[in-house]
C-alpha cells in the first residue's frame, strides 16, 4: 500500500486508538486506500474535538511540565517496554516510509512508531531490533549514547549489559536513575555490524529522529556520552578528552559530555575524569 506522509500520522494515531480501545487487530490489505483514509481522518476529528474539551485548568511544577508533555504527545509515565512494544508493533501493518515522513512533524509514539520500521540507511539490514530509548520521556536529563551493541540489539532497549549497569551506578552517584528522572538513547537506532563505528552518513539520516526526540522529551539538560554524541550535539569534531569539562548547549539546552561507559571498562584511568563529569552534570541541573 502506498502512504502519503501527510497522511501516516493519521493512519498510525487510528492503529494506536484501536489498540487502546482493545479492538481488534486488522489488516490494512484488506481495506482500499480510501477506506483506512477515511477511518483515520475519521479517527483525527475525533480526538481533536476530545483535545478541546479537555483544554483549560491551571497547572504548576510537575503537572505542569507533565501537561506540556502530554501536549507533545510525550506519554504521562515511564514506558512499560511491553506495551511499547505492542504499541511500535502496530505500524506494521502500515508500509511507512520514514525517508518519506516529516520526522520533525510527528509526535512522540509517532515517532517511535516509524523508528521501529526505519529503512533510511544499510543499517536496517542488520539489525534485529531498533533500540529507540528507556527512561521517563518526561525527565529533566536525556542521555545520548553512540549506537546499540549486541545487547541492545537483543532486548531493544539502550545501554544494557556491563557498560548500562556502570552508567547506571554513574547516575545513581549523582541522585538520578533512568527508571523516573532520565531519558536514555542513542545517535543511532541501529546496530552497526561487529559493533563498529557509526559512519559519518548514518549519522546524517539518523540524526533527524534525535533531533525529534530531544525536541519531544524538553530536557532541561543533555549529557552526551561518548565521542560520537558528544561531537554530534556541541557541532564539533575535537576530540572528547578536549571536550569534556565545559558545558556546551544543544538548541538552548545546557548540555554536558562525558566518556562512554563501555570506553571507561576499558579504560580505568578515565574514571576520575568521568565522576567530575558527572558532578559537573550535577552542578548544571542544581543550577548552581
Ligand atoms: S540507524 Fe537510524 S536511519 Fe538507520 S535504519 Fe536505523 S533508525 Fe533508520
Amino acid at each position: 500500500m502506498s502512504t502519503e506522509p501527510r497522511n501516516i500520522r493519521d493512519v498510525v494515531r487510528f492503529l494506536r486508538q484501536r489498540g487502546e480501545l482493545g479492538l481488534d487487530e486488522i489488516f490494512l490489505e484488506r481495506l482500499t486506500r480510501e477506506q483506512v483514509l477515511r477511518a483515520a481522518n475519521e479517527a483525527r476529528a475525533q480526538a481533536s474535538g476530545e483535545a478541546s474539551g479537555e483544554a483549560g485548568g491551571e497547572a504548576s511544577g510537575e503537572a505542569r511540565r507533565g501537561a506540556q508533555a502530554e501536549r507533545r504527545g510525550v506519554p504521562a509515565r515511564a514506558p512499560d517496554h511491553g506495551t511499547a512494544r505492542a504499541d511500535a508493533s502496530q505500524p506494521d501493518d502500515v508500509e511507512i516510509s520514514a525517508a518519506q515522513v516529516d520526522i520533525a512533524g510527528l509526535e512522540y509514539s509517532e515517532l517511535a512508531s516509524v523508528a521501529d520500521c526505519c529503512q533510511r540507511c544499510r543499517l536496517a539490514e542488520g539489525r534485529t531490533r531498533v533500540v529507540f530509548s528507556d527512561g521517563n520521556p518526561q525527565a529533566r536529563l536525556i542521555v545520548v549514547g553512540e549506537a546499540p551493541g549486541a545487547n541492545e540489539d537483543r532486548t531493544g532497549l539502550p545501554f544494557v549489559g556491563q557498560a548500562g549497569k556502570f552508567l547506571d551506578l554513574l547516575l545513581a552517584s549523582v541522585d538520578l536513575s533512568r527508571k523516573d528522572s532520565v531519558y536514555i538513547c542513542n545517535v543511532l537506532k541501529c546496530r552497526p555490524p561487529g559493533n563498529r563505528d557509526p559512519m559519518a552518513d548514518e549519522i546524517e539520516l539518523c540524526s533527524p529522529f534525535l533531533k525529534r526526540q530531544i525536541a519531544l522529551v524538553a530536557p532541561e539538560v543533555i549529557l552526551a556520552v561518548g565521542t560520537f554524541a558528544a561531537q554530534l550535539l556541541t557541532g564539533t569534531n575535537r576530540p572528547l578528552g578536549k571536550l569534556r569539562g565545559s558545558v556546551y548547549t544543544y538548541e538552548d539546552v545546557p548540555l554536558v559530555v562525558t566518556y562512554h561507559p563501555a570506553a571507561l571498562l576499558r579504560n580505568a584511568g578515565w574514571t576520575r575524569s568521568t565522576w567530575d563529569d558527572f558532578q559537573l552534570l550535577r552542578q548544571v541541573m542544581d543550577g548552581s
